[in-house]
């Protein structure tokens, strides 16, 4: 096995945007059929857990940390490296090889350790789905356009992968739901479209580095978003009802789906959360005081000019 991290699991996240040799260049639906199955009896069994760069999700942190018994910041800490998403500034994490065999932390002879609770880019391999308008395509006044989502699906061969000789014939349905991609479909949908948002903007719309760390604080460390909605001024701020309230102190689901509707506010500018009518007010006196000021500076400056100029002329006797 090579030594070198290739990237085709992050690829099987994001969606396809080339064609990397590996991607079979064949749209499969739903329904179409794949000849594939993956066991311990496979001569390859675990040659896919080494060297590769594996993204972790909010949802995939949130379901090992539960499953490991850590917290978060002890998980980063010890089973993750810092990267950058999808070719974008947006900071995320990946898991960190082993340094003795550049295998992942949770691979053994016998398979995966933590196997029921694997990160979706292990669950979708090798069937990815792409998704080329997802957070991307806009209509002519710049609103996000989700009538024109086009997804298809598509196979990843690895040469070592000898999954595909391997006499079990599915649907692309049924492999989804077997390998349980679907539920994380959904939990991850809006995340993986902050992703591609950022992506489709460009870097020239420039993203400030609290904005930055705030996505980076809210996917990765749950405990602390909590403790940001509950010990700052966030509910004097934002308008969010009793039931809400309480759903986001206990249930960390809800809390992570109650993040990305933050960070779209936030980061986008999207209308998905209220802010309170009185600071509103505040805001809006903060700017019409910061404007009055520039208005008087600007006035003072030309004010200022203006007698420079007159002086001049007299000391010239230019009338
Ligand atoms: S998490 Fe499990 S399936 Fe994914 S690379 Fe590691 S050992 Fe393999
Ligand atoms: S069959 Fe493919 S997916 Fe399964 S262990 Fe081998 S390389 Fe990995």
């Amino acid at each position: 096995m090579s030594n070198e991290t290739n990237n085709v699991k992050e690829k099987m996240l994001f969606g396809k945007d080339k064609n990397p040799s590996s991607i079979e260049p064949k749209k499969l639906t739903l329904d179409s059929h794949i000849k594939f199955r993956c066991h311990p009896g496979v001569s390859c069994f675990t040659a896919c857990c080494g060297g590769i760069k594996i993204i972790l999700t909010p949802y995939d942190i949130l379901q090992l940390t539960k499953r490991l018994g850590i917290p978060a910041h002890e998980f980063l800490h010890k089973y993750t490296l810092p990267t950058y998403l999808e070719k974008t500034d947006m900071p995320g994490i990946m898991i960190k090889m082993r340094e003795e065999d550049n295998k992942c932390p949770f691979v053994t002879p016998e398979g995966c350790t933590v196997y029921t609770d694997r990160p979706t880019a292990c669950r979708y391999y090798p069937v990815g789905m792409a998704d080329f308008h997802e957070g991307g395509s806009r209509d002519a006044d710049g609103k996000e356009n989700t009538a024109q989502e086009e997804k298809f699906f598509f196979t990843v061969r690895e040469d070592h992968c000898k999954g595909f000789e391997e006499d079990k014939e599915w649907t692309v349905r049924e492999w989804r739901e077997d390998q349980g991609v679907d539920v994380r479909d959904e939990m991850n949908k809006d995340w993986l479209r902050l992703v591609m948002r950022r992506k489709s903007f460009g870097l020239q719309a420039t993203l400030s580095e609290q904005a930055k760390r705030m996505f980076f604080m809210a996917s990765t460390d749950l405990a602390t978003f909590r403790r940001f909605i509950f010990e700052s001024s966030f509910l004097e701020t934002y308008v969010l009802d009793e039931e809400t309230i309480q759903k986001l102190k206990e249930d960390d689901v809800e809390l992570m789906l109650f993040s990305f509707k933050y960070l779209a506010a936030t980061l986008f500018g999207a209308q998905a959360l209220e802010i309170r009518e009185d600071k509103i007010k505040d805001k809006v006196a903060k700017m019409k005081k910061e404007q009055d000021e520039s208005v008087k500076r600007s006035v003072k400056e030309y004010e200022e000019l203006k007698a420079q100029s007159q002086k001049e002329k007299k000391e010239t006797g230019i009338k």
